[in-house]
């Protein structure tokens, strides 16, 4: 089985969603391809991977600066088009972008099947069996799929060779410059700026504090946040599924509900019906099936956003950026323009969120939930560190909650972790760093060890 592995080099090291992704190809078949394109910074890294036995290609040129998801899906899909192969490997994510866009787009412009976040591939006879967390998946070859981060990548042979990695550019590919770069990027960032929102007073308190003051909470019917409305409005947009509803209205005069069908029909009435705006809910079906119809509409498509706002004109999609240090207001040139928005799950009354700074203290943290009477939540921390699942991860890439008191322990609250409580009654942090950026989040702190 020929399997192409797409891989991003971020600082020098490996998108660890991709290194798991070339794990799994290399357990599947010894005739692996890594396709990356990068700066030449990455050299030392790709060359790495030649001795786990793979072959490399690099593709780098001036041109490709700039490339937003669909510009670099187009330019990856270019190259792999001069290549054979049953399987496409992609990670799930990278972690600096988190938009989880290529591997579908890419599934798109080869026209084969996608199965997105597996936990586990097997293959037989031209036909894989994937496990993902909701379930078992089959299909077909060729087809994409991308991958969580259950594969370590194995270290390389102390008998294994480092071999050259295949360069190319724009020469070799051939890709059309007005679909690269900044050229061929549809999406926009117009500005950025520091986000004051979610902002409260933090009023220190002692832990012999703590559970009086929840005890109070628990009577009052305090829950917060309606989304900011726009004073001027859109005339019309789309939204694919009722979820998104209140964001529609927040800038728009009139919403059409469309049924979740397939991103294929949803495309095909949007080239007919030729819609502003498609919003669609950042829930794991929308993140899979949005960039399938962005790349079949040949439109940009800005993933996760916090927030949206209109000057009755143009639309601003506004998401945390540069590793959470700012948030970016993001315009899209091209029609329709679509974007995957954050909405609330609904919550429990009391969320008790542990990060990585309790890690060494979870059966503690479980037996205080257990006693208020909470549900677990955690930060991406915790579980990148392995001590939590990703379905209690709180945040831009878990959930948005809304409960009457959120309860953060051991988080530094990163802008990332923030956006997502926004809609808490009350907020309580308990960190010993009485500097750390939680607490200008939260109503009440207890700046001690828990
Ligand atoms: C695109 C993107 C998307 C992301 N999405 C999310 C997301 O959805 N959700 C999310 O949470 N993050 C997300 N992140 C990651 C986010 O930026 C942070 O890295 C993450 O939230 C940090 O987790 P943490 O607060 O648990 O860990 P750390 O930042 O390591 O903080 C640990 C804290 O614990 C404190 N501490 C230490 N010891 C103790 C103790 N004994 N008791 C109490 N406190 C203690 C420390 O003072 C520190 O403040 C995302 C990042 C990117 C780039």
């Amino acid at each position: 089985m020929k399997i192409i592995v797409c891989v991003k080099v971020i600082n020098g090291e490996l998108n660890p969603f991709d290194e798991s992704a070339l794990e799994c190809a290399l357990r599947l078949s010894d005739d692996v391809t890594v396709v990356s394109m990068s700066p030449l910074s990455a050299k030392p890294e790709l060359e790495r991977l030649t001795r786990l036995g793979a072959r490399v290609i690099m593709i780098s040129d001036a041109l490709y600066a700039g490339s937003d998801t669909l510009a670099t899906s187009y330019i990856l899909s270019e190259t792999i088009k001069k290549l054979d192969f049953d399987l496409i490997l992609c990670g799930r994510q990278s972690i600096d972008g988190d938009t989880a866009q290529v591997g579908p787009m890419l599934s798109q412009m080869f026209g084969i099947p996608v199965i997105t976040n597996a936990m586990s591939v097997s293959a037989d006879g031209g036909k894989i069996s994937v496990s993902t967390r909701s379930g078992k998946e089959q299909a077909q070859c060729p087809a994409l799929v991308t991958v969580e981060r259950g594969y370590v990548l194995r270290f390389p042979s102390i008998f294994s060779r480092q071999s050259e990695i295949v360069p190319l550019s724009n020469a070799d590919i051939g890709c059309d410059a007005a679909k690269c770069g900044l050229a061929g990027s549809p999406t926009r960032v117009i500005k950025t700026f520091e986000n004051n929102r979610g902002r409260r007073g933090c009023k220190f308190i002692s832990r012999s504090e703590l559970y009086p003051l929840i005890e109070k909470l628990k009577k009052e019917n305090k829950r917060s946040e309606t989304r900011v409305q726009s004073d001027k409005k859109l005339k019309e947009v789309w939204v694919v599924g009722n979820e998104v509803l209140d964001a529609a209205h927040a800038i728009a005069e009139h919403a059409v509900l469309i049924e979740k069908t397939t991103p294929e029909a949803i495309a095909k009435r949007a080239k007919l019906e030729k819609p502003e705006v498609i919003l669609w809910n950042a829930d794991p079906w929308g993140r899979k099936n949005a960039p399938i119809a962005a790349a079949i509409l040949n439109t940009g498509l800005c993933a996760d956003c916090t927030e949206l706002e209109t000057d009755g004109k143009e639309l601003f999609m506004i998401r945390p950026a540069r590793g959470g240090r700012v948030t970016a207001k993001i315009k899209c040139l091209t029609r329709p323009r679509m974007a995957t928005v954050r909405t609330k799950t609904q919550s429990a009354e009391i969320i008790v969120a542990a990060g990585r700074g309790a890690k060494d203290v979870l059966d503690k943290v479980e037996n205080f939930r257990e006693e208020i009477g909470a549900e677990f939540g955690t930060s991406r921390g915790l579980v990148d560190d392995g001590k939590a699942s990703y379905e209690r991860q709180i945040g831009l890439t878990g959930k948005f909650v809304c409960p009457k008191i959120y309860i953060a322990i051991g988080i530094s609250g990163a802008v990332h972790h923030t956006c997502g409580i926004e809609g808490s009654g009350t907020v309580i942090a308990i960190n010993p760093d009485k500097n750390a950026r939680i607490f200008d989040y939260a109503d009440y702190g207890i700046a001690e060890e828990f």
